[in-house]
């Protein structure tokens, strides 16, 4: 089975211009000069805080103390060892398994065929691990050297998204994205200047976005859980409950794989050096930011406590569950009679599209990133009261959710026009009820 472009609806391209994605005109973060602080300075942030839970303080207001030479961050097995993982990965994504799903309608009518196995190709993974870790297959090696795995992945993201640039060159106009095609290179070098690059049939952000960012956080998991067992005999429950947390988000976004398809980040967003960043690098490593501090912090967590926070946990994501599921199911048939329950009422735009109100969507505008924000401060709760480190994850998500949900709503108000406003009108707040 090839998964490439099919044809959406009519269209004859011999009748029709080639579409072009028009040219990215306002910059985002003060435009080539803020990129180039963000391309060394979101690295520079996780080595000082990754080092800082190294220390015996664990205080980001004292740090990690003088800069680590580079020398000391270069590990030549930790080189290997991810690069055999990615190549891992890749062949497991490429046996004959997973279900053939379509994307959106592109710029061009046609939609990409995609092969949704993260799910089966995760299992896999997990049941090799399982082994590994029967045979004795010393996982805490990742733990003990974790900023040199951090960095080799990080070196390994600039690598690629350098390659991702290059190749965008070759695109054709209508596969370019509209945030990353401003002809800046560093620019959109960052931002990434081809929407969906393929090799052949393999989609490379499906790929990095979905199965191997989900497959190294869970990973990660598990090294560090296996560094805790050998050091201490056992964990502790706050550890337990944090990747236990981790695992279930990890497990949840696998389970409703092909809704990725529809999301924000997959539709518009550019495949370039942020997201291969991110994906290699900053979710493995800084998204688990709380259990690597646990296995080096331990934290008695009270019972009361524990329950507190699975009730917290599990608000959060219920509504970042259902708001996604309703999502999505409106975007692929806004007739489907599971959406009934939602009681879901819709304007209508002047460019055909509806926006809907129903749910969660009726409380605020971006529900799903309440509940992500909400489980965000769960996964931070049971690491105690005595560092701000562990805060980290929850306060950088408000922070970066936020300023996705302005810059999606700028969006949303040039695409829908009035109905945008109308909308507005009816859901005064963008995330957090009677505050934002
Ligand atoms: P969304 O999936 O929320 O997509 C936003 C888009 O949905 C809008 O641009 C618009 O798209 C459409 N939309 C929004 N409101 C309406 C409405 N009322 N009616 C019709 N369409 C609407 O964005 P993301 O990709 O940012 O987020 C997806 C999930 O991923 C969220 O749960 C988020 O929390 C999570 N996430 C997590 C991150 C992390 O680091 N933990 C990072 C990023 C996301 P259109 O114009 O196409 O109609």
């Amino acid at each position: 089975m090839a998964y490439r472009t099919v044809p959406s609806l009519r269209f004859d391209e011999r009748k029709m211009e080639r579409p072009r994605v028009p040219r990215t005109e306002e910059l985002e973060f003060g435009g080539p000069t803020g990129i180039s602080l963000l391309t060394v300075g979101m690295p520079a942030l996780g080595l000082y805080l990754l080092l800082t839970c190294n220390t015996k303080s664990a205080s980001v207001l004292e740090g990690p103390g003088p800069a680590p030479s580079l020398q000391s961050l270069w590990n030549p097995i930790a080189m290997a060892l991810v690069l055999g993982w990615v190549a891992l990965q890749v062949g497991l994504h490429l046996l004959p398994i997973g279900e053939p799903h379509l994307g959106v309608t592109l710029s061009n009518n046609t939609r990409l065929r995609y092969k949704i196995n993260a799910f089966l190709v995760f299992n896999l993974s997990a049941i090799l691990a399982g082994f590994a870790v029967l045979g004795k297959v010393p996982f805490q090696y990742v733990a003990d050297h974790y900023v040199e795995f951090a960095s080799a992945s990080a070196l390994l993201s600039m690598v690629l998204g350098v390659f991702l640039y290059i190749k965008s060159l070759s695109a054709p106009d209508h596969a370019l994205a509209a945030r990353g095609n401003s002809g800046i290179p560093l620019y959109d070098f960052f931002f990434g200047r081809e929407l969906n690059p393929r090799i052949g049939s393999f989609d490379l952000k499906y790929f990095f976005d979905l199965q191997l960012v989900n497959a190294s956080w869970g990973m990660i998991l598990l090294c560090l859980l296996v560094r805790d067992i050998t050091a201490h005999g056992s964990s502790c429950h706050a550890l337990v409950l944090v990747s236990g947390f981790q695992a279930f988000y990890i497990l949840d976004s696998l389970w409703y794989q092909e809704m990725i398809l529809t999301t924000m980040g997959f539709v518009h967003h550019g495949f370039g050096f942020a997201l291969a960043f991110r994906d290699l690098c900053w979710v493995p490593f800084i998204h688990s930011l709380q259990v690597y501090y646990l296995v080096r912090h331990p934290y008695e967590l009270k019972t009361s406590a524990a329950i507190g926070i699975i009730i917290l946990n599990a608000v959060g994501y219920t509504i970042y569950r259902e708001s996604n599921t309703m999502k999505h199911a409106f975007r692929l048939d806004p007739t489907d009679p599971h959406l009934a329950r939602y009681r879901i009422q819709t304007i209508q735009s002047t460019s055909g599209r509806r926006l809907f109100l129903g749910g969660w969507w009726r409380v605020v505008r971006h529900p799903n990133y309440l509940g992500d924000i909400i489980m965000a401060l769960a996964w931070s709760l049971p690491c105690g009261f005595n560092h701000l480190l562990p805060y980290f994850y929850f306060v950088y998500l408000t922070i970066f959710l936020a300023y996705r949900a302005a810059k999606d709503e700028q969006r949303c108000l040039r695409k829908y026009g009035q109905a945008w406003q109308e909308y507005c009108r009816r859901v005064p707040y963008k995330i957090f009820p009677c505050i934002y």
